[in-house]
């Protein structure tokens, strides 16, 4: 892409001669599924004191043009934008003067705790510290909701064009205004969290200090934003991304304020299934619930919590989607074959608990999958239980077998597909072991499933 920034929110009275850069690095590398929200929050100050920002995205941007730049990456994997790079390759000294940079991306992979203990705490303070931003509060700033307006209708514009060029060159005729309005309409769907939802967080901090987790050197939860500092009115669905809503002492007393917004919300980052009781179940399974409930079902040694709280939870929520994520690869090394026998048979009991329920799972992988040589099996276990249609129609090993097939069927290659080549390699690995993997990776879903574990809680 080679554009330059395209300003989205023009000021109507500049009290201040600058003009402000919002990056969201993550946007420009790989592209997220949710809006950058700190870039949200600035943008929403900036509106609010009528100061010039944009939004930058576009790999030619003259950045001079602009007094300060903040930038904001979520994931450490995540690169600089190259005009980023660059700029500070020039400016080796003085960059930090015109861009400010923040995020977990910085700082979510750093091993000592101290060190990261200490980033955290700056990073979490950064913006209300600015001397650029007084009274700034990531708490209570309204976000402005439009900041990725002109983006989304750049990149949707492309897309209309590419379907329109292939049905020209199929049909021999231009495409009319009804093809190109359902072409809008199914490339706009892709950003539907960017269009359609409030964001924000009600509480922040955990209780549980997992070693893996950003939120490790937190003690406690406590009140963040309020409803009215991020709902906004003319959006349907609310999307909450409190750390641990579950365990906040007054989640009662919020969830009800939350219900009577009338809008439909999800909480995005994983329950506390390990906290659920007869009231919590009740209050939450009667909610207007935006989507499936999603929990958190990181570690084995919570199985046996898990399964009475999911006794409880299935017996207040029977039907309705219930998913867990399923965090898995944390400290592999490159040459610990034992380590990732037993965390991919782990995943798969948990698998097993959870199909036993009727739920979904949804894998998680921690970065650290990738350092074995056998780290891709976790990439397909993904592909399968990340993926309704597979993960409840057929095993781990059909789905393998099918993707070789499907190889066959659709094309020349006489190669072995990506996903049996791995399978095979594991196999190989374990094979002494395979007797104790084997009947997990030919689980099925519909023969799993056992509704006697929940129902019999009724009579
Ligand atoms: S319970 Fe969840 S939010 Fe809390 S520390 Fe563990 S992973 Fe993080």
């Amino acid at each position: 892409m080679a554009i330059c920034a395209i300003g989205s929110q023009k000021s109507l009275e500049v009290k201040k001669n600058i003009v402000v850069g919002l990056v969201d690095a993550d946007l420009l590398d790989n592209g997220t599924r949710h809006p950058n929200l700190v870039i949200l929050k600035l943008a929403g100050y900036f509106r609010d004191h009528h100061i010039s920002y944009e939004l930058i995205f576009g790999d030619s941007v003259d950045i001079e043009r602009y007094d300060r730049i903040y930038l904001s990456k979520v994931f450490t994997f995540t690169n600089l934008p190259s005009f980023i790079v660059d700029y500070k390759r020039r400016n080796p000294r003085t960059w930090s003067r015109k861009i400010q940079e923040g995020g977990t991306g910085f700082y979510a992979t750093e091993e000592d705790r101290d060190v990261f203990n200490e980033k955290r705490k700056e990073d979490m303070s950064r913006l209300n510290n600015d001397p650029l931003l007084p009274n700034f509060s990531m708490a209570h700033q309204m976000p402005d909701y439009n900041e990725y307006n002109q983006y989304i209708d750049y990149v949707v514009s492309l897309k209309v064009e590419e379907d329109s060029k292939a049905y020209l060159k199929n049909y021999n005729i231009y495409p009319d205004a009804d093809f190109l309005n359902a072409s809008r309409t199914k490339h706009r769907k892709k950003y539907k969290d960017y269009l359609d939802y409030s964001i924000g967080f009600l509480t922040r901090g955990c209780i549980r200090q997992c070693p893996f987790c950003v939120n490790k050197g937190e003690r406690g939860i406590h009140p963040y934003s309020n409803l009215e500092d991020f709902v906004d009115k003319s959006r349907p669905f609310i999307y909450l991304w409190d750390d641990n809503f579950l365990c906040y002492k007054n989640w009662k007393e919020l969830l009800q304020k939350l219900i009577d917004t009338g809008k439909p919300f999800q909480f995005r980052q994983g329950l506390d299934e390990r906290v659920i009781d007869e009231e919590r179940a009740k209050m939450l399974s009667k909610a207007h619930y935006h989507g499936d409930f999603i929990f958190a079902f990181d570690q084995w040694k919570d199985r046996d919590l898990i399964v009475r709280k999911l006794r409880i939870w299935k017996t207040y929520c029977p039907s309705k989607t219930t998913k867990f994520y399923l965090f898995c690869g944390y400290e592999l090394t490159a040459d610990n074959d034992t380590k990732i026998f037993e965390d991919v048979y782990y995943l798969f009991r948990r698998i097993q608990i959870l199909m036993s329920f009727g739920c979904l799972g949804y894998v998680m992988r921690h970065a650290d999958y990738q350092n074995h040589r056998l780290g891709n099996i976790y990439t397909q276990i993904a592909r399968w239980c990340n993926q309704p249609q597979f993960y409840k129609k057929m095993s781990f090993e059909e789905f393998i077998l099918r993707n070789q097939s499907y190889q066959e069927e659709h094309s020349s290659s006489t190669k072995t597909c990506k996903s049996l080549s791995t399978y095979t390699a594991f196999k190989e690995t374990f094979f002494d072991r395979w007797n104790e993997i084997e009947p997990l990776f030919q689980m099925k879903y519909e023969s799993t499933i056992d509704e006697s574990l929940w129902r019999n809680n009724n009579e």
